[in-house]
This record gives structure tokens, sequence and C-alpha cells, in this order.
């Protein structure tokens, strides 16, 4: 991948700001929640819990506006920028009564990132900045903890030469290996005052020996360091694919926090933990969070130790904070529960507590799986907390997604491996891989992968991307694994001691069986379980609160929503998924069942039309059982019927030996169908003898299509049933071609009443899928009843790019910024969406009461649907899976649409 991309990069042309820094203290705060634009989420919520009177560590925020200003001039902090932070940063001495690069109470600050929108672990933090080697003896006086003292300036000097002067951090790493198996120690703690002060030593060495530099010792300078160092993160290639698959634009840049640092790694009375305030898997209203005695931040988050819960449960290992720390707890206990009132939102909360002092850290609105994201927003409408409004704005479309998909059969034959957290549910199958390149190449080959780690770190974003779930053996529900693969909807299962993944091998130990890349496991992301081999999976029940949800959508939805649905069971599908309707049948579709496809064939190959009347005589009987099913399972609701489309060439086979099989078959002369496959044949097919085309030239197929139809309606109706059916022609471009068509349609039904004296309503419309359609619509709607917009022709044929080629280039307009995105997935506005807003109101300038519907795939895309939305179309149409997301899509752009409009 091209990860030099323009877009996604941060321009070195964005504007100077008037101010550079905000601090907070509880003395002065100059930000809110409200500014995230400059102060990122994280400065933004920081400055908002400081106003709120909560205990957050003194500090400031250097804006997002800084990040483009850095980057303007060559990636240099300007002199200006660096004279507004030495003034903040002696507001944070005063504060906290502490002095950076002090002899006595030494202040120590952490800088980190924070975009506007959350992107964990993207981008760098340093910890512990301002030790050097005089001021690790003033940590030591002030902690009274040579050790604590010694191990924070090891990780610092780890951190920061790594993130600021470009170390391979495995390096230092490997030293600290060496000096425990030296003494024969197995865990960093049994390192001692003397085995630290000798390690930094080396450290030292080792820096100066690989960078040419040493380290430095003015707080003043690590400081300018680190800032630099956390803007150009912003453009590290993993930010910049975070950002491509989240399509945050790389011009927002990123603030930088610089914060006076607490220890949670202060001895037994102080710790470090992260939470929810609700369940973020499951939306249940129970407090949920980890935490770690004596350690920092980042030991929860990597999942370098396997954390404790929070509050006592039944199965969890070791004391709960609760039991431990019961004062700090009931104080965190009421600062959750006023942040999400405060909020009137799930929060992800991030704590430390030093020597019993508890600080909060971090505030955020929580990510959360499909499920708990319904329940969390229908809990917040009957709490009063939001309104039903918000509640439809608060879920993501795209995310019921993972609510569709099948889950593992309950009853299915399975063997258990093993058992480890449940961290984002889900069932999922593939062979094990153990690195993200070797996803991503199977990914590429059409093979499923499971991706095995023992932890993950952002560096395997691409291989989370590719693989069907994630596994990990270390870490808990806040790891790294489990937070990104809930934010992707992706099935995890995290922190799973009894997986041994040895990396160099290639396998993965677990009770007893030693696993190979490419074995078949199946994970339960609902229940952490781990299986052997392939398990069943069944269609997924969905809950109450998806009902509600639904439900709400759809009393707040102006647009209608139909599905593509070309067999029965697709129908009886999206009619559970709420579909009011059939917007597209492709009739096609049914040609190619393995009873009919035949026929078909006969019906191409014939030498004259008696003979392609016999041929079609054959395949009525299939297409009016096809359409009474579809009739029937729609029950009364409108069934659009598209009569045939593609070119005939596609019913063929193509290659010698097929078309030989074939011949003998159908007792056909081989060399007459190889010439007919030859005759068929066209430079541009998708342009070619297609669609009503078909039509004006061999009518007895449409008759045959048209009759099934209206012998279907006829049957249906004298069941006692009432049924409009909607006749659609395609790729029509002039009044013309769709006159003629609908009088065939209109005779053949008539024919059809009345042979069987029986009348019944029925209209006859066209898709608008070329642009010549969409500019001539007026005229079309002379002879039209409907339209319906078929996207995929019409941004093929506008933009003059093939739909089936796409593929080759799409990829690279995407991530040159071309296109904002690819227009066969969300439309094109300026261009394709311009021929539909034009053909909407030439349509009914003609013929006022038009019914107008998409049923390209743009009409199950939440982006497209807010246009289709603002156009004023009726319905949309889309896959029976996606109806869902429609119904809510449609809902949420309404709520849109009003609030512009007030
Ligand atoms: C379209 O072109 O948008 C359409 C729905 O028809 P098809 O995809 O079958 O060409
Ligand atoms: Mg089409």
């Amino acid at each position: 991948m091209n990860l030099q991309k323009r877009d996604q990069k941060m321009s070195a042309t964005a504007r100077v700001p008037k101010k550079f820094v905000y601090n907070f203290s509880a003395e002065e705060t100059e930000g809110h929640a409200g500014m995230r634009d400059i102060l990122g989420g994280k400065g933004a919520n920081l400055a908002e819990m400081t106003s709120l009177g909560i205990a957050v560590p003194p500090g400031f925020t250097i804006s997002t506006e800084i990040c483009g200003a850095f980057y303007r001039d060559g990636e240099v902090l300007s002199e200006e920028v660096k004279s507004s932070v030495r003034e903040a940063l002696k507001k944070v001495e005063k504060a906290i009564g502490k002095s950076f690069g002090g002899r006595t109470n030494c202040l120590l600050v952490s800088v980190r990132s924070g975009a506007r929108v959350s992107m964990p672990g993207m981008m760098d933090t340093i910890l512990n900045l301002g030790l050097n080697d005089e001021t690790v003896e003033t940590l030591t006086s002030d902690s009274g903890n040579a050790r604590f003292a010694w191990d924070s300036y090891r990780r610092f000097i780890q951190m920061y030469s790594n993130v600021v002067m470009g170390m391979n951090s495995s390096m230092l790493e490997v030293r600290l290996e060496d000096l425990k198996y030296e003494k024969g120690y197995k865990e960093d703690t049994e390192l001692g005052v003397e085995d630290l002060k000798s390690l930094v030593k080396t450290y030292k060495k080792q820096i100066l020996e690989a960078t040419g530099k040493t380290f430095p010792q003015d707080p003043m300078e690590q400081l300018w360091g680190a800032i630099s160092a956390v803007f150009k993160s912003w453009n590290v290639p993993r930010a910049i694919t975070y950002r491509e698959l989240h399509g945050i634009p790389g011009d927002w840049g990123t603030a930088v926090n610089v914060q006076s640092m607490v220890f949670g790694n202060l001895g037994e009375d102080s710790a470090t933990g992260v939470a929810f305030t609700r369940n973020p898997s499951t939306g249940e209203k129970k407090f949920y969070g980890e935490f770690l005695i004596n350690a920092q931040g980042e030991d929860v988050v990597a999942g370098i130790r396997t954390p404790h819960s929070i509050i006592k449960t039944d199965d969890s290992h070791g004391l709960s904070l609760e039991e431990e720390m019961p004062e700090p707890y009931s104080q965190l206990v009421e600062i959750y529960k006023k942040l999400e009132t405060h909020y009137r939102d799930m929060q992800d909360i991030e704590f430390t507590i030093e020597r019993g002092k508890l600080w909060m850290l971090q505030t955020r609105n929580g990510k959360r799986t499909a499920a708990a994201s319904l329940k969390i927003a229908r809990d917040m409408v009957s709490e009063g907390l939001i309104s039903e409004e918000q509640a439809l704005l608060r879920v993501v479309p795209s995310s019921l997604d993972q609510l569709l998909h099948p889950r593992l059969d309950p009853d299915a034959e399975k063997t258990l491996l093993a058992k480890g957290l449940p961290a984002s549910p889900g069932g999922a199958c593939g062979g094990i891989v153990f690195d993200s390149e070797t996803s991503v190449a199977w990914k590429g080959q059409g093979k499923a992968s499971i991706l095995v780690r023992v932890e993950t770190s952002p560096e395997d974003i691409e291989g989370m991307v590719s693989s069907e779930g994630i596994l990990t053996s270390r870490g808990g529900m806040t790891s790294h694994a489990a937070v990104v693969a809930r934010g992707m909807g992706k099935c995890c299962v995290a922190g799973c001691a009894d997986v041994e993944v040895n990396y160099d091998k290639k396998t993965m130990r677990v009770n007893g069986y030693v696993l190979n890349e490419g074995d078949i496991i199946t994970l339960d992301g609902s229940t952490g379980e781990i299986f052997l081999g392939e398990v069943r999976t069944i269609e997924p029940d969905l809950d109450d609160n998806f009902e509600y949800i639904m439900n709400l959508a759809d009393s707040y939805r102006t647009l209608g929503v139909r599905t593509n649905a070309d067999t029965p069971q697709d129908a009886v599908m999206a009619r559970r998924f709420g579909a009011e309707g059939i917007g597209l049948c492709r009739t096609e579709h049914m040609f190619f069942g393995s009873d009919r496809i035949d026929h078909v064939r006969r019906m191409i190959m014939a030498g004259n039309q008696e003979e392609r009347l016999s041929a079609l005589q054959t395949l009525l009987p299939f297409q009016r059982e096809d359409f009474r099913g579809l009739f029937q399972a729609m029950e009364g609701f409108p069934v659009t019927i598209r009569l045939l489309d593609p070119p005939l060439h596609e019913f063929l086979p193509h290659g010698e030996e097929e078309i030989k099989e074939l011949a003998s078959r159908l007792d056909l002369d081989a060399s007459a169908l190889s010439h007919k496959v030859k005759s068929l044949y066209e430079f541009n097919p998708m342009l070619g003898h297609r669609g009503c085309r078909l039509a004006i030239t061999y009518p007895e197929v449409y008759q045959m299509q048209v009759r099934a139809i209206a012998e279907a309606a006829v049957s249906i109706i004298k069941e006692g049933k009432t049924l409009v059916p909607e006749i659609m022609i395609p790729l029509v471009a002039t009044q013309a071609e769709l006159k003629r068509l609908r009088q065939v349609v209109e005779e053949e039904v008539q024919l059809v009443q009345e042979e069987n004296n029986t009348r019944f309503d029925f209209l006859v419309g066209t898709m608008i899928e070329l642009p010549r359609a969409a500019l001539t619509a007026n005229k079309i709607a002379e002879d039209a009843d409907f339209f319906s917009f078929g996207t995929n022709d019409l941004t093929q044929t506008c933009l003059g790019i093939s739909r089936d080629d796409s593929g080759r280039f799409m990829g690279t307009y995407v991530s040159e910024g071309i296109f904002p995105v690819d227009p066969f997935a969300s439309i094109d506005v300026d261009g394709v969406g311009r021929l539909v807003e034009t053909a909407v109101q030439l349509g009914r300038e003609t013929r006022e009461g038009i019914k107008l519907g998409i049923c390209g795939e743009h009409g199950g895309d939440p982006a497209s649907i807010e246009f289709f939305q603002k156009v004023g179309l009726d319905y949309v149409s889309c896959s029976p899976f996606r109806v869902p997301i429609a119904r809510l899509a449609a809902a949420r752009a309404s709520i849109q649409q009003r609030k512009v409009e007030h």
C-alpha cells in the first residue's frame, strides 16, 4: 500500500491559529468538551472534567491547529509556540506545587497525542518526562523509593529513545532480557536498584552508539523532542491506515497533551485502571473495569499483566478494587456516575490511584458492540437521559451488520480447546496465522484466517482487518486487541492463558494440542471459547433491543425501505428484517437455476422465432412459480419485477470443453453452439445488446415474462388476496424504447386478464440507469408509472468507469484522494447525484405523483440514503441483510433533515 497519501497526510497549508495552548487546572481551565476540534477529544474532556471539579492532574493542551503549523514550518516548533508552552508549564508547576527539572518536588510530565476522534494506540505517548541523572535522585528522595525512581528513569529512556530518537525498541529490550538472564530473574519486578542503575548506563551507551547522539539531560530539550515526536506520529503509516479505515481526514491533526504525572506504581497503595460505565459488550448497566496494583497505565492496556476486575464478580481472580481499596473505589463510583449523567453517554475512563489518592486521566464516549449500543440507547431513553431522536443518532447503522450475521450453533458438535475472555462477540472460523502479513496475504487469496498473537499492537491493525477473528493469549477485556476488535465489530477472544504461541515455529500449543499455521479453529467471541476445526453457524435471533430501535426508526423515517430479492427465501428473510416490499427482482437470476438454464440456452440457440417461442414456453411455468413465490412471501407488499437485463452470452459456456459437453447434453451441433457463442461476443457487453434492447429485437422474451407475472398475479388474486405487480424495463435511454415496450407489456397483461376473466391493477415503470434517461426524464415519465434509479449502471455510465473492472484502480483513486470514496459504494453526489436530482425534478414535472425509488447498491449505504432523503425519493431498496441498516439510516436522515430545516 502506498502510505504517502496526500489526502490522508497533514497538509502544510493549514492556517495559523491565534491561541496555541490551553491550560487545565483547578485554578484555570480554558477549554471545555465542546472544543474537541482544536483540543482533541482527550484534551477537551480533561478540561471538562477539571471544570466539573473532578481531580485531574493539571496540564495543558497544545491545539490541533499547531499540528498544521508544525508541518507548515518544516516539522519544527515555532518560537511563539515554545514561549506559550513555557508559560503554560509555569502554571502547571504552580498548580501542583512542583518544579520541572527541580532539585526538590520534581515535576514529571506525560506527553500524549489526542485527535478529534479517538485513534486508540495509533500515535505516540511518552511518560515520566523530565527525568535525568539529577532528577532521578530528586524523585528518589521525593518518593522515598529508589527502585521506583530508577525504574521510571529506565522506562522513560526506553520510551523516549524509541519514540523521539528513532531507536529500535528491541535493542534496549534485549539488554534488559540479558540482565535478567544473567541474574536468573523471571520478572522485571525482580530487578533491584543497582540492576536498574546499570541498565540506565548501558542504555545511554547503546543509544549513543546507535544514534550518534547522547540521551538529552535537559528536561526542556526532552519536552520539545517529545512534542515534535507526537505531532510527527500523526503521519506514521499505521495512523494513516487507521484514518483511511475510519474515514478520518488527514488535515485534522492531533493535539498534544502535556500533563503532570501521577503514579500508579508507587507501591501497594497505588494502582491504575480503565473502566466502562456500562458493559461495552452487552450494554448491561453495570460498572465494568479492570485495574492493576502497583502499575502504570500502559500495563493495563498493553495486556502485559492480566488485570483484575474493579467490582467483585464470581469468576474474577484476585481481589477486586472494591475489596482492595474501598475508599478510592467509592470515589470512583461517584465520579463515573457524575460523568455518565453529564455526558449522557456511556463513558470509557482511565484513572490512577497514587498512594491512596484517586486521579482521573481520561474520559470519553466508550466504544461498544452493536448489541451494547442498542441496549444503552434504549435504556438511556427510559432513564430520561436522552431523547428518542438522540437514541437513533447514537446507533451507527453499519454496526448493525454485526447482529445480523450467523453465530455458532449451540447444538453443533464441538471440540473445545480452551476458553479465553469474550472480548468481542460473534462467531469466526479460519486457518490460524501468526502475523498480520500472512493474514493480509490470505485475504488476497480468498482464504479465511484467525490472527493468533500473544497480544496485538497497533502494528497489527491491517492483519486484524483482514482476519475473520482475533485470538490473544494475554491481556484483558480492555487490551488493544479487545478494544480495536469491538470497534471493528470483529470477533475476538482475548487473554487465553492456555494458549502458548511460538512465533518462530509458527505453532500454537493449547491443552495438549499442537496446531500449525493453516490449521482451522473456530472462535466464539460471545463466550470466549475456542474450538478445533470448523463449527456450524446458525442465523442470529434479534433481541428486544433490536426490535425497539427498529420500531423507533420506523416511526421517525419517511423513506420506504424495500429489498432486492430474487427468491422467495431471500424475500422471507427480508420481510423478517422489515422490508416493505421488493424494489428489484432481477429475473435473470431465476434463469440460472439448474432446472431451467438449459431451456434458456435452447431459447438462445433457436434458429427462428418458432423455436424460440417453444423454448420460452417451457420456461413459462418456472417463471410463474417463481413469481407466485415472491408474491406470497411479500404478503401484499409491492413487488417490482425487472424484465431480462443481461446480454445473452452470459447464459452460454465459453470454454471449448464446456461447449462440447453442453452440445452433447442438449443434442446440439457443437460447432453451431461454438459459432453462436462467437457471434454473441461483444467488445463492450455492458453497453451492448442487453436490457430493453434485447426486447426491442426479441419481444417474445418479455412477453413470456409478463405472461408469467400476470398468470401468477391472477392465481394469487383468485385466492382472495390483493396485489399490484410493478413491471420494470431496464436500461432505457429514450422515451421511444419505453413506449414500445410498455405496449408489449400492456397487451400481454390484457390477454392474460381476458383469458382468465380477472382484472387487476399493475404498474409499468423503468429503471433510470443511463444519463440520457435521467436528462430526459420529463419525456420518459409520460410512459412510466414509476422510476427506479439503477445507480450501479448510472455510476458506470456517468463516470465512464466499468463496474466490473474498477477494482484495478479504485483503491489508488481513493487512497490518493481523487475520489473521497468508491462511487460504486457511496453515491457520487456531485455527478451521479446530480443526475438523480435532475430526473426527480423532471419526472415530477410531468407526473406529479410518480413513484420514485432506488435499487442500486447505494440503497443500503447510509451516506447515500441521506442524499436520497434530501432529493425526496419515496423508497430505497437493498439486499436483505442491509434492510435494518437502511431503516435506521433513513430515520437518521429524516431527523437530520428536520434539524437543518428548523
Ligand atoms: C443498477 O444498475 O443499479 C441495477 C440495480 O441493476 P443491475 O445491478 O442489475 O445492473
Ligand atoms: Mg443495471
